[in-house]
């Protein structure tokens, strides 16, 4: 447990949440700033700063777990879509530094735009393609 952490303090139950699923690593609660009614973080129960940090098998019972909140979010709150997400470092938008995925139900007039994409060329990807390979390999 980080002290500083707000979602170690919902984990511990310092903080409350509305909670919508919880097991021996994961938790998932309502966002309190939500795109649409029902947008759900799921979190590990240990504090790990973003994906780059949290062991694979965890990272795993999160999407298991974001998977499973998106079937039920479809089902019962009649979501036309669903976008699942994760922000990593401050760049890519993240406040809350312990890892977490965001599931949020879509309808087809919400007006949420998630990313603009940018034009790219053959050659620029292939060359990017080769250097995410070297970080692979
Ligand atoms: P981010 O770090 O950008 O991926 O997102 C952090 C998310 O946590 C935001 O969407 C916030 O609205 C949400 N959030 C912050 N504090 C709380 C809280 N106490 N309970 C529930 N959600 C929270
Ligand atoms: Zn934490």
């Amino acid at each position: 447990m980080n002290n500083e952490c707000i979602f170690c303090k919902i984990v511990s139950g310092e903080l409350p949440s509305s909670k919508v699923y919880e097991d021996e690593n994961v938790l998932a609660f309502l966002d309190i700033h939500p795109v649409n009614p029902g947008h759900t973080l799921v979190v590990t129960k240990k504090h790990f700063e973003s994906i780059h940090d949290t062991p694979d098998d965890l990272i795993c019972k999160c999407v298991i777990t974001a998977k499973k909140v998106a079937n039920a979010i479809q089902a019962k709150l009649n979501a036309e879509g669903v976008n699942i997400g994760m922000n990593n470092g401050k760049a890519a938008g993240q406040i809350v530094f312990h890892s977490h995925i965001h599931i949020m139900p879509r309808y087809g007039n919400d007006s949420f735009k998630l990313w603009q994409g940018k034009s790219s060329n053959p050659e620029e990807r292939d060359k990017i393609a080769e250097k995410i390979k070297l970080g692979l390999a």
